[in-house]
């Protein structure tokens, strides 16, 4: 045992006293953590003690809901390149770019009251080559390490004409926990890490863009992903039969047991088969593209995990009465808002999930029917009592 030793799942479960000894397979409800091997960008972990949906939801929370920062917009001021702007656009938006503690070190632009990006909200990077001097056939190989991060807008300091604006407690906040490399081109620097190839340009030719980076999860698009893969595997002897395997003439032959097998006891073929038998050890394999360490990518998702369940513990219960605040807060007839913000109740966390929402802030918002729309909710039209139909409604 080593690396993040027992960990309480979040204390999803609200069992925050679960006994530090190895748990039977079978209960579903002490998740514990045995990390096999532990790297800067990969790690191979056990999760057991939770059930197969939790260890979904950790695995879905890791790879689309943890934030990064990835170049959003592009200004293109010269492109003399054979690579079409939106092309080149869109492979600076795939750049992974070092986002340590960006969860804490960056506000998502929609939460901030500037009018386009400053440096509370956003990184600006500047991508200027030019192969001017180079001779007939040669060319020049465009790569992210020479992209470089500028100051945005507000920067503190950056400007030596205008007084610095004042710091408030939340600019406070982001500016001491704004980590130094933050919007770097991941491996920039680093001899050993090959840079990624953007564009190749020959004489005469050049670029210069200014890019915009901001926060933002994959849930919205892939490039904000701080994993390149994430997955598990349960159950490798197959004793649950949850899968039937395909084979020509030999099962055992062609489907080799994997690497997890040796934590499990092999099947007992005198044994009859158990109909109530659940999974309950899953072996969870992550990499990550380098632009946070995986481990802050679990710590991250597993608080995450836990304010998204606080959020519906806590819709439930306004819902149903079941809490005792907020009971007022109805209106006739048990109508709430739609979408998970809550209009700056108590579900607003630190992270920008509270607030506006997802809704307004893209295509998801189901036509930006007010009030934060709310996923995949239908624009509703006609009647006033329209929102009444909350997805928690249903
Ligand atoms: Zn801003």
């Amino acid at each position: 045992m080593n690396g993040y030793g027992t960990h309480n799942g979040g204390g999803a479960a609200g069992e925050a006293s679960a006994p530090a000894v190895a748990i039977a397979p079978g209960p579903t409800n002490q998740p514990k953590v045995l990390v096999r091997e532990l790297k800067k960008d990969e790690t191979t972990f056990h999760l057991s003690g939770v059930d197969l949906a939790y260890a979904n939801s950790l695995r879905r929370t890791m790879m689309a809901d943890v934030p990064t920062i990835a170049i959003d917009q592009v200004s293109f001021y010269q492109n003399t390149s054979p690579i079409p702007d939106e092309m080149l656009a869109h492979r600076l938006g795939m750049v992974p770019l070092v986002s340590r503690n960006a969860i804490k070190g960056l506000r998502y632009t929609r939460d901030c009251d500037c009018d386009e990006g400053c440096y509370y909200c956003m990184v600006t990077l500047r991508l200027k080559v030019s192969a001017a001097n180079r001779e007939y056939g040669q060319h020049m190989v465009v790569t992210s390490d020479m992209l470089e991060v500028i100051p945005s807008p507000r920067t503190p300091g950056a400007n030596p004409y205008g007084g610095d604006e004042p710091i408030g407690p939340e600019e406070d906040e982001i500016i001491r926990h704004r980590d130094a490399d933050l919007g770097q081109p991941v491996g920039k620097g680093d001899a050993t890490a090959p840079p990624i190839q953007l564009a190749r340009i020959g004489r005469g030719q050049e670029i210069e863009v200014v890019c915009k980076a901001y926060k933002g999860i994959a849930k919205h698009h892939a490039k904000w992903s701080p994993l390149s893969a994430v997955a598990f595997e349960y159950d490798p002897y197959n004793k649950l039969r949850h899968t039937t395997y395909w084979f020509e003439t030999d099962e055992d032959a062609e489907w080799p047991l994997s690497k997890n097998a040796e934590f499990e006891a092999p099947p007992d073929p005198s044994q009859p088969f158990d109909f109530h038998a659940v999974p309950s050890t899953f072996y969870f394999s992550a990499e990550s593209v380098g632009a946070l360490p995986v481990k802050d990518v679990f710590d991250q998702a597993c608080d995450i995990i836990v304010q998204n369940l606080a959020q519906i513990v806590l819709a439930v219960q306004q819902e149903t009465g079941g809490g005792d605040e907020d009971e007022e807060d109805e209106g006739p007839g048990g109508i709430v808002e739609p979408g998970y913000g809550g209009g700056g109740g108590p579900n607003g966390g630190p992270d920008g999930y509270g607030g506006d929402g997802y809704g307004g802030y893209d295509a998801y918002g189901g036509g930006g029917g007010g009030g934060g729309g709310g996923w995949g909710q239908p624009p509703q039209q006609g009647g006033a009592p329209s929102w009444a139909a909350s997805p928690l409604r249903r």
